[in-house]
C-alpha cells in the first residue's frame, strides 16, 4: 500500500462518526479541480505497517476508518489492507472515483460504506477527469454499489463550467433512485489546473436548485461546504 498521509481523528469523513482517515497515494485521473496534487502524483510518505500499528493501538477507541485518496482502488493490495483493518474491529468506508468497477465489486464484501464520485454528466466527464474516464464506467460502479446492499452516497463537486444544474438533473434520471446524494462546494485553491484557482464558486441559491434537481431521485440530498 502506498499511503500519502493520515488524519488521526476526523468528524466529517464518515457520516459524523469519529474516524481515522487514510489517504492513499497515486490516482489514475487528473481532475482539473483536484486539490490533492501531492497524492495524485504519488509521493508516498507513510509506511503502511506504521498505519496498521497505529490502528491497532486505537482499536476500540475509534470505530471507523475512511480510506480516501488519491484513488484507493489503484492499489492492488487494497483488499488485503481493508481486511487487516476489519480484523481490528473497525468499520471501513471507501472513497472512490469509480474507475475500476470490477475491483470495486470484490471490495464491497468487506465495506460498510462507499462514497462514489460522479464528476459530471457524460458530455463533460472527460473534461472533468482530465480526459481519463467516461461516465459509463462511473455509472457501472454506481449500479454495482446499489445492487450490493452496502450503504453509500454518490457525490459531485460543483465546479462552475464542469457541473451545471442540467448535469445533476441528467445524473439523477440516469442513476436514480439512490440512497444519498451529496453536492459539494468547490474551493478554488491549489487546483491541479491553476486556471481554476481564479474560478468563481456557485452561490447559495444555486445549491438550492441543485437540491431540487436531485430530490425526486435521492432519498437524502446533502449540501456540503456551503
Ligand atoms: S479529485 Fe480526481 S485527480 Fe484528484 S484524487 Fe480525486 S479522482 Fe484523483
Amino acid at each position: 500500500m502506498k499511503i500519502g498521509g493520515v488524519i488521526p481523528l476526523s468528524l466529517v469523513d464518515y457520516l459524523q462518526r469519529p474516524a481515522v482517515v487514510i489517504f492513499t497515494s497515486g490516482c489514475n485521473l487528473r481532475c482539473p479541480f483536484c486539490h490533492n496534487r501531492e497524492l495524485v502524483e504519488g509521493r508516498e510518505s507513510v509506511d503502511h505497517k506504521q498505519v496498521l500499528a497505529f490502528l491497532e493501538k486505537r482499536a476500540g477507541k475509534l470505530g471507523a476508518v475512511c480510506i480516501s485518496g488519491g484513488e484507493p482502488t489503484v492499489q492492488e493490495d487494497l483488499e488485503e489492507f481493508i481486511c487487516e483493518i476489519k480484523s481490528l474491529g473497525y468499520r471501513v468506508k471507501l472513497d472512490t472515483n469509480g474507475s475500476r468497477p470490477k475491483f470495486l465489486k470484490r471490495l464491497l464484501a468487506h465495506l460498510d460504506y462507499v462514497a462514489l464520485d460522479i464528476k459530471s454528466s457524460p458530455c463533460r466527464y472527460r473534461a472533468a477527469t482530465g480526459g481519463k474516464l467516461a461516465f459509463d464506467t462511473a455509472a457501472e460502479s454506481a449500479e454495482i454499489i446499489k445492487e450490493s446492499g452496502v450503504a453509500y452516497e454518490l457525490r459531485t463537486t460543483a465546479v462552475p463550467g464542469l457541473v451545471a444544474i442540467e448535469d445533476l438533473a441528467f445524473i439523477a434520471r440516469r442513476l436514480g433512485p439512490v440512497q444519498r446524494y451529496a453536492v459539494q462546494m468547490f474551493r478554488p485553491a491549489k487546483t491541479l489546473n491553476p486556471a481554476l484557482e481564479k474560478a468563481e464558486t456557485y452561490p447559495a441559491d444555486w445549491f438550492a436548485k441543485a437540491k431540487k434537481a436531485l430530490e425526486g431521485q435521492a432519498k437524502e440530498v446533502l449540501l456540503r461546504g456551503i
